[in-house]
């Protein structure tokens, strides 16, 4: 399989390796893959009986299908030594946690296949993933990339402008993963790693690449879940679930849309935003309207120019087709918080967030289907405690990763110095 990217129309094709180590295309675009392979269902409900691992194995060999068997094998089990599950909340609704995994969201199903999968790929000499953070994605890329033999991480991030238990997750490693904490902001941080990328020198000497979320292969294996989760709900149901999917940057949603298009039966998507409600709104009016991102009390979501719109159209085609399988929805803070509530009075069941805002789209629609629930609630005490009056029960691991030591390199928001860094690994 190989892969072109979205604004291309001549489709000039890049091998995996490729694609994967420029993240981004070099017109701008995002990569897709060159056809779109059928998945056998039968072959999908047989496996998710066995494990995550396997199942995922046999769909990374139908999308990834000139990798060896056996390093797809080895992959998917390092990647995928941990739980998903349905939590039932009545016959006609679950909620699908994705937030098992060792950072406690479901980007852990992508950012740990890409970790793995990077390290197979790179046989040559050593490379060096380079990526700045406002806290979420640095902790999945650094639990993704712990360990990864010939690849080290280095990670900017604003000094005191992460949450502590997001400082814990990227600091607390060692081994390959290499913490920077700048003296600045955010915008700092993106700005020296956009500068380390431009600087010829630095790319003559250094093998450098990011890791955000654009790149296929983080993208490609969220589809995967989507199987595991068709399989075990049509257990016990007929036809196809209404599939409801907590939406920021949309990288999550167009992969089950990718899912989708390689068989996975589904009623209909519900796009389901926080106040950044770009793609619900253009989903009703045609127009579809980026703008700056307002802050919002599920912050992981606080999107407000989608990465993934250009792959959502490359799988639709035109607004009519997508309007025949895709719904929007959207909540304001207030009813994030008030669903909160209401979730742990009607069920006994602590709720993060985005997820919270999977249970009111599902019940805005009354599905016969699932939510997908993408953080655990122990990531958002703060939040929980504003709605419930509580502070969320924190998992053993995660209150052991919090005592854990944190290692970090203080450093000015100086190009020179970081490029001085670099080269010194
Ligand atoms: C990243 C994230 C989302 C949004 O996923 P997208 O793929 O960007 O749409 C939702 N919830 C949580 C907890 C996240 O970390």
């Amino acid at each position: 399989m190989k892969f072109y990217s979205t604004r291309d129309t001549s489709k000039k094709l890049f091998p995996l390796d490729q694609a994967a180590f420029l993240g981004l295309a070099p017109d701008g675009g995002l990569f897709v893959p060159e056809r779109i392979p059928k998945v056998d269902l039968e072959r999908v409900k047989e496996l998710a009986g066995r494990s995550y691992a396997d199942m995922a194995g046999y769909l990374a060999g139908v999308i990834f299908d000139d990798v060896p068997a056996d390093v797809i094998d080895e992959v998917v089990r390092k990647a995928y030594d941990f739980d998903i599950r349905f939590h039932k909340f009545d016959s006609r609704k679950s909620a699908l946690e994705l937030f098992h995994g060792p950072t406690f969201a479901f980007k852990d199903f992508g950012a740990r296949f890409m970790g793995q999968m990077t390290g197979k790929l790179n046989t040559t000499d050593g490379l060096t993933i380079l990526t700045a953070t406002s806290g979420d994605t640095g902790s999945a890329v650094a639990g993704g990339f712990y360990n990864v033999p010939g690849v080290d991480v280095v990670i900017l991030y604003p000094d005191g402008k992460v949450s502590p238990l997001q400082e814990a997750q990227m600091t607390t490693l060692g081994g390959n993963i290499h913490p920077l904490r700048v003296r600045g902001n955010f915008d700092d941080c993106q700005r020296l790693v956009k500068t380390m990328f431009s600087d010829t020198d630095l790319r003559g000497r250094k093998r450098i690449t990011s890791a955000n979320s654009i790149n296929l292969l983080r993208w490609i294996p969220q589809s995967f879940y989507y199987f595991w989760a068709y399989a075990i709900w049509s257990q016990t149901h007929c036809g196809a679930p209404d599939v409801v999917v907590p939406s920021g940057n949309y990288g999550n949603i167009t992969a089950g849309m990718l899912a989708a298009r390689m068989g996975m039966p589904v009623r209909r998507f519900v796009a389901a935003s926080n106040a950044n409600d770009v793609v619900p709104e253009f989903l009703i009016t045609g127009d579809y309207l980026p703008r700056a991102s307002v802050r919002t009390v599920a912050n992981a979501m606080d999107v407000g120019a989608p990465s993934n719109y250009e792959r959502m159209m490359w799988l639709y085609g035109s607004i009519g087709a997508l309007r025949r399988e895709v719904v929007g929805f959207s909540a304001s803070d207030q009813e994030i918080l008030a669903a909160i509530r209401e979730i742990e009075d009607k069920y006994g069941y602590i709720s993060d967030p985005h997820s919270a805002i999977g249970y009111l789209a599902a019940k805005h629609y009354d599905i016969d289907g699932y939510w997908l629930s993408t953080a655990s609630p122990a990531k958002f005490g703060e939040v929980i405690e504003a709605a419930t009056g509580h502070w969320p029960e924190i998992p053993t691991a995660l209150r052991l990763r919090m005592d854990s030591e944190r290692v970090y390199k203080m450093m000015d928001a100086s190009a020179d110095d970081l490029k001085e860094y670099l080269l010194s690994l």
